[in-house]
């Protein structure tokens, strides 16, 4: 009896192994090395294939930053006989003919050298590529993982079997695993939002608890600009996080993270460039972390709301008098309620990085529509306007809620009404310039809001304010047509932005 039994039950379990080899989900394992001091990534890719006799991979994207030399980056890949693979350069496409073979397996080397005799002129050179060099790699997925044509979700898994002991290392999928060979995995389409890998012997990461949520702080410990970047990002942590998560009433997220590297590769003082990810923000640095930092970082990290989560019209383009008009205005008083930005220098955005340079702009009148046009083509003209002229907007609009409501509401209400009608849409249904005016329109009189929105953020007329009556807190000066806004005696940037 026992041993019938037994059997009956092997049957069952082969039986079952059968049914779900038919069944496999589509999987790609990345097994990554690196010895900590070459700049060689030794990548090994393991996958179901969909199809039987080929897979076709595509390696790099020339939008990501303008990867022109792909394959100058990516070398020596190899299948396993009987295996066969190949390569088409100029589409990018690496295909794997199998064979017959069940088990698939491809591996390659990503090359992350940085130049000696060409040194980094702009960070985007380092920001865009991947960066393998002496104790330290940084590394988005898109540098060295794969794309699949088939439409498959594969399960797609990272984990390193070689790397120095010593090194910090951060990965942006889950963060909290602080150990390299442990997997890390996502769907496919999960990832298409960007991983960012952070190793290295200068590296700190710093966890903090914002509202409850884990936020990660990854830096360079030292650079040759004397910065100490923990130093530097701890208020960001301590108080403007907190301060924009309260302004959203927001916590809807499993961590946040700000990585903030020192350029590895230049020889003169460069800005600093960045990009956002899925919760957060990487960021390369090439001088002292300073003013214009603290804005970027800021500005970078608001965006989480303001573009991205709640955003007007079908493109970014749209409509970016709101994007990243608002998204400043948003930044700025988070700034300032965080004690990050004084008095002075939230004036000073407000009048000399904002108001002054929109009013004597020669093109401050042209229609929204010009803008995407010339965006790329002339930045500096067409590329600043949707900030200015936003940001003097959402200024008027806080100013003119505050008015009407008798001090008891802000643009905050509105811009949290606004959050609340995107939450309820469906997720391909968009946010449009009419459920703004609705937004508003609790506040503020309808036909008129609806109105200066057509003229001064569409038509692009810049506002008189020399018709404009601000809150108590506020005056105006206008020189030679140019408005600068002052504080009155007694006015504290703390109590006008509280929540
Ligand atoms: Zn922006």
């Amino acid at each position: 009896m026992e041993m019938k039994k037994s059997r009956i039950i092997l049957i069952l379990l082969l039986t079952f192994n059968i049914y779900s080899y038919a069944q496999q989900k589509p999987f790609m394992d990345y097994v990554l090395s690196w010895d900590g001091h070459s700049s060689k990534l030794e990548v090994e890719l393991t996958y179901s294939a969909a199809q039987k006799d080929s897979t076709v991979f595509i390696f790099g994207d020339p939008n990501f930053g303008g990867q022109t030399d792909i394959f100058k980056v990516v070398k020596n890949i190899r299948s396993n006989a009987p295996e066969e693979v190949k390569i088409d350069e100029a589409n990018r496409r690496i295909t794997i003919y199998h064979k017959g073979a069940k088990k698939h397996r491809l591996t390659y080397e990503i090359d992350g050298s940085l130049p000696v005799d060409k040194p980094t002129t702009a960070s985007q050179t380092e920001l865009f590529r991947p960066v393998i060099t002496k104790g330290i790699l940084t590394l988005v997925n898109q540098l060295f993982a794969l794309d699949i044509i088939d439409g498959s979700n594969p399960l797609v898994s990272f984990s390193w079997r070689s790397y120095p002991e010593n090194f910090s290392y951060f990965n942006s999928v889950q963060p909290s695993q602080t150990d390299p060979s442990e997997k890390i995995s996502d769907y496919y389409n999960e990832l298409s939002e960007l991983v960012y890998f952070v190793m290295g012997d200068n590296i700190e990461v710093k966890e903090y608890s914002v509202m409850g949520i884990a936020h990660y702080c990854v830096t360079t410990k030292e650079d040759k600009y004397g910065n100490d970047l923990q130093e530097n990002l701890s208020p960001f942590f301590e108080s403007y996080f907190p301060s924009i998560h309260r302004f959203w009433n927001d916590n809807d997220f499993p961590f946040y993270f700000l990585v903030i590297t020192a350029l590895q590769n230049n020889q003169k003082e460069l800005g600093g460039g960045g990009f956002g990810i899925k919760n957060g923000f990487v960021m390369k640095l090439g001088r002292k972390f300073g003013t214009r930092e603290k804005y970027v970082t800021a500005h970078e990290t608001a965006h989480s709301w303001t573009g991205v989560k709640i955003m007007l019209g079908e493109d970014s383009f749209d409509h970016q008098w709101f994007g990243e008009g608002f998204n400043d205005y948003t930044t700025i008083i988070n700034l300032a309620k965080s004690k990050i930005y004084n008095e002075e220098e939230f004036l000073h955005y407000l009048n000399e990085e904002t108001l002054k340079p929109h009013y004597t702009s020669k093109i401050k009148a042209v229609h929204n529509d010009s803008i995407a046009a010339n965006y790329w083509t002339d930045y500096t003209n067409y590329g600043v306007l949707p900030y200015r002229r936003g940001l003097i907007y959402a200024f008027y609009l806080d100013n003119q809620i505050r008015l009407a409501s008798n001090g008891k509401f802000t643009l905050r209400n509105m811009l949290l009404d606004l959050y609340a009608l995107r939450k309820a849409k469906k997720n391909d249904d968009i946010l449009s310039v009419d459920d703004f005016i609705n937004a508003g329109a609790t506040y503020l009189d309808k036909k008129e809001l609806a109105e200066q929105i057509e003229h001064h953020m569409i038509e692009g007329q810049p506002i008189d304010f020399n018709k404009v009556k601000l809150i108590a807190e506020f005056n105006i000066d206008i020189n030679n047509n140019i408005p600068k806004v002052n504080l009155t005696e007694g006015a504290d940037l703390s109590k006008i932005y509280q929540w």
